[in-house]
């Protein structure tokens, strides 16, 4: 039997003007009629099939999917943040000017730089305006440098942000050990020296491991004149412990999103600040954020900015969360970092006899696993992540970073505990020994899951977004 979800009292509104009736429906609107009860039934069974880290460990490599606290939504949702209107006066808006001002503050001590936006909105969107600002800075320095060095190893967002904002890529080549072949890049700068602007590096680099030889690296570079601009995605490894501007680096992003515990993924808002060196604050996006006198105020007055890299001020709702988790964290920032290093050093030797590891040495926050061996046992890396969700875990990062063949890549982040850690390595040993006795019955994973393998390419090529079935 129909229902009706909405009750429409009045069809006999006569319309006022002349509207063309070609314009006119004439046919039922047709849209689906639901009670309020079976609307509500349908989407929390749509939220039950989702996974989230409230579900279980996301060990998600590079993205660092931890746990956000419930108060930093508390605090977002603050009636004077959420109802201020962003073209509120400096002085009706002195609270959140403030918030801003502190998180700026705060980030400069982090990162070790000098200056910090808080306005691009993502990681890639924080690399896109790095990179125009040290195109600006060689462009007031009246050099043309077109060429930026990235290792192979780097995040895809590295080379794109790099091109999108107008240079060419070289790529330096990563040694056995994971780390920037130093004489590779002692070559690329003999042979392009003074076309080369700068290098995009991360340290931890995307294969978990500390480059050991970052400032040799940094004084390369900037005798050559170039600059160093650090990609602080993950920043919950070195955090407390280290910082960009010890390193050499001029130019850096912040994840607000994955180190500050602000809820990610299915591409919802995120924040990528980015902070410099003193020599480059003059490029800043405008408005930057200052105190005057007792009073925060929007600066608009900075003529050789780069100009706006996004509508008013950034995501401000995620600025909130991010300085709600370092207020609450305090001097406790550290700690997240020993743990988010101590449970991805854990892991790895717990994995280490049934799963070969890429890079067998001490990792940072993240690791990757080498499927090659169960590639040879009849699986393969796509199958045991797919297996894991049978086992209630979120497949990791695979088939990334490029340079590893059959790359698992895992990060457990510092929210896991021993008990949640210990699960993950019985159930990877568990796949491990699934794979020598019976590889057809992973490779025909998830067996649990409520949709079961997709073809990918379908998915992303033709996606049925359709309600209808
Ligand atoms: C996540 C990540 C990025 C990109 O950040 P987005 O916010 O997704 O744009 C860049 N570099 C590294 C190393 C990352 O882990």
């Amino acid at each position: 039997m129909g229902i009706d979800g909405v009750l429409l009292t009045n069809k006999d509104i006569k319309l006022k003007g002349d509207i063309n009736p070609e314009f006119l429906r004439q046919s039922e609107i047709g849209l689906p009629q639901k009670s309020e009860l079976e609307v509500l039934r349908h989407y929390k069974s749509l939220s039950d099939k989702n996974f989230c880290v409230e579900t279980g460990m996301y060990p998600l490599g590079s993205c660092t999917m931890k746990y956000n606290p419930k108060v930093n939504e508390l605090m977002a949702n603050l009636e004077g943040f959420s109802n201020l209107h962003p073209l509120q006066s400096d002085e009706d808006s002195q609270g959140a000017l403030e918030l801003m001002y502190n998180l700026q503050e705060t980030l400069k001590v982090l990162t070790g730089m000098d200056a910090v936006t808080l306005q691009p909105a993502a990681g890639a969107h924080g690399e896109f305006t790095g990179m125009l600002i040290i195109k600006k800075y060689f462009e007031k320095k009246g050099e043309t440098r077109k060429k930026v060095i990235v290792p192979d190893s780097a995040h895809g967002t590295n080379p794109a942000s790099a091109s999108m904002a107008g240079f060419e890529i070289i790529q330096v080549k990563s040694n056995e050990k994971g780390q920037i072949d130093i004489d590779d890049l002692k070559n690329l700068i003999s042979e392009q020296g003074p076309n080369i602007a700068g290098i995009m590096m991360t340290n931890p680099n995307t294969v978990g491991i500390f480059e050991e030889n970052v400032l040799e690296i940094s004084k390369i570079m900037h005798k050559n004149g170039s600059l160093l601009y650090y990609d602080g995605a993950n920043l919950n490894a070195i955090m407390g412990y280290s910082n960009p501007a010890i390193m050499g680096f001029d130019v850096c992003h912040i994840n607000l999103h994955k180190t500050f515990s602000t809820p990610h993924g299915g591409g919802g808002p995120g924040a990528g600040p980015v902070g410099v060196v003193d020599k480059l604050k003059d490029y800043l996006p405008t408005p930057v954020i200052e105190k005057q006198e007792g009073k925060y105020i929007r600066n608009y007055n900075l003529p050789d900015s780069i100009g706006k890299v996004r509508s008013f001020y950034g995501n401000f709702g995620v600025l909130v969360r991010a300085y709600t988790y370092i207020l609450m964290m305090g001097i406790d920032l550290k700690h997240a970092t020993e743990d988010a290093v101590l449970n991805a050093n854990y892991l790895m030797a717990k994995l280490k006899n049934a799963y070969d590891m890429a890079y067998d040495e001490r990792c940072m926050h993240e690791f990757v696993i080498c499927g090659e061996k169960q590639k040879h046992e009849g699986s393969s890396t796509l199958h045991i992540a797919k297996r894991l969700m049978d086992y209630k875990i979120h497949p990791p990062t695979v088939y990334f970073p490029l340079i590893v063949h059959e790359a698992i890549m895992v990060e457990p982040t510092e929210s896991e505990s021993k008990e949640r850690l210990d699960n993950f390595v019985e159930v990877m040993l568990k796949i491990a020994d699934e794979i020598k006795q019976n590889p057809e019955f992973v490779n025909s994973a998830p067996h649990n899951a409520p949709i079961k393998k997709v073809d990918e390419t379908l998915a992303a090529r033709k996606p049925d977004l359709s309600y209808a079935k």
